[in-house]
């Protein structure tokens, strides 16, 4: 991550010392809206305060979620082949990766895929593909299989599929589709760095018209591709704005073959704070510890469940994740309890939190 200039470090910095992270978060509990400058300090937070900053976090973290993680499986239905030039994509017109290229995966291989996410205890399958959005055709494919998959297994369904249109995302809604994903990544000050092919704002016209089309939102971000600390926090502060039910939050995995290859400017400690921002500034939240997390936060990942309440089980798009059997031990260990797949909806899963939250019996 990049470091601040001396000047707005130094004033973070006095910030930070003078914030009482319990006390921050006794006051998130009550609806205090983090600040900006909040939200600095929680980046900025001395090591040394860490242990105390992810306490008080999970303070916020058990009140809307308890103990209770849920996992999401990704399947990527059609990868590389892509004419956009995001920076961090090894599926981009522009990365060399070494990644498998194929057309979108015909209904047999969609279906077995939700079968074996729902083996692996996720509640959400997550359908995505690689593209600037759907073709008309592509679309028609997505919505049979959609309605396949819900009536019958017991999985929310989001979709991942680039750029859509109002009338594109109706036709999910109306499919049964649960959840869209389409990620900001990262400030919009910080996008055109980042990308050239499209815009931040055509992700956020996109937001709205899932929005619009009744569904959730699953939208989050990408850290450690050379923004300030700034536009990390802006980012968290925009997906509050859009009142975003669900939020991955990637540190970059700098494949070789894409232009941020060899970037590795991120600590374990770095990305713990990073989820703790994000949960102080939007607690009610699904924060999702997204791609990166095994190579980023390493032997610190189950500290990351104290602000995060979500993985993803398995293996993310182009690369590895550890296997379902470690995530399970890991949960076990620390005394939390995965969902597993059910038709609930967002309230359903709230009031399971909030009673776990008033001691039944989760842990
Ligand atoms: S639009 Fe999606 S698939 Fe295409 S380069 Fe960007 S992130 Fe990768």
């Amino acid at each position: 991550m990049s470091v601040l200039e001396p000047a707005a470090l130094s004033s973070t910095a006095a910030i930070a010392s003078s914030l009482n992270w319990d006390e921050l978060a006794s006051r998130v509990l009550d609806g205090h809206a983090l600040t900006a400058d909040e939200g600095l300090a929680v980046l900025n937070c001395a090591d040394v305060e860490l242990p105390a900053l992810l306490a008080a976090t999970y303070r916020v973290r058990h009140k809307y979620w308890g103990n209770l993680v849920q996992f999401y499986s990704l399947k990527n239905a059609k990868s590389g082949l892509c004419q956009e030039d995001c920076g961090y994509c090894s599926q981009s017109k522009v990365s060399s990766a070494d990644i498998p290229k194929y057309r979108f995966n015909d209904e047999a291989t969609l279906l077995e895929s939700a079968r074996v996410a729902a083996e692996n205890k996720s509640r959400t399958f997550c359908i995505v593909a690689a593209g600037r959005g759907p073709t008309e055709r592509e679309l028609d494919h997505v919505v049979q299989v959609v309605q396949k998959i819900k009536s019958t297994l017991p999985l929310n369904i989001c979709c991942c599929l680039g750029l859509l249109t109002p009338d594109q995302a109706r036709r999910l809604a109306d499919a049964g589709v649960d959840r869209v994903n389409h990620n900001l990544n990262t400030s919009r000050r910080f996008y055109p760095e980042i990308c050239s092919t499209h815009t931040f704002d055509d992700r956020m016209e996109t937001l709205r018209a899932v929005r619009d089309a009744g569904m959730e939102l699953c939208s989050g971000g990408i850290v450690g591709m050379g923004e300030l600390h700034d536009d990390v926090v802006d980012l968290a502060l925009t997906l509050r704005e859009l009142k975003v039910e669900s939020m991955p939050v990637n540190f970059l995995h700098p494949i070789d073959g894409t232009p941020l290859a060899g970037k590795r400017d991120l600590n374990p400690r770095e990305c713990l704070k990073v989820l703790c921002l994000f949960r102080l500034a939007n607690p009610e939240s699904e924060i999702r510890i997204a791609g990166g997390r095994e190579l980023h936060l390493r032997w610190l990942q189950p500290q990351g469940l104290y602000a995060a309440n979500s993985l993803f089980v398995s293996d993310y798009l182009t690369t590895k994740g550890q296997t379902p059997e470690d995530d399970y031990r890991m949960i076990e260990d620390l005394g939390f309890v995965i969902t597993g797949p059910g038709p609930e909806t967002r309230k359903a899963q709230a009031e399971a939190a909030a009673q776990c939250a008033s001691g039944h019996s989760c842990s």
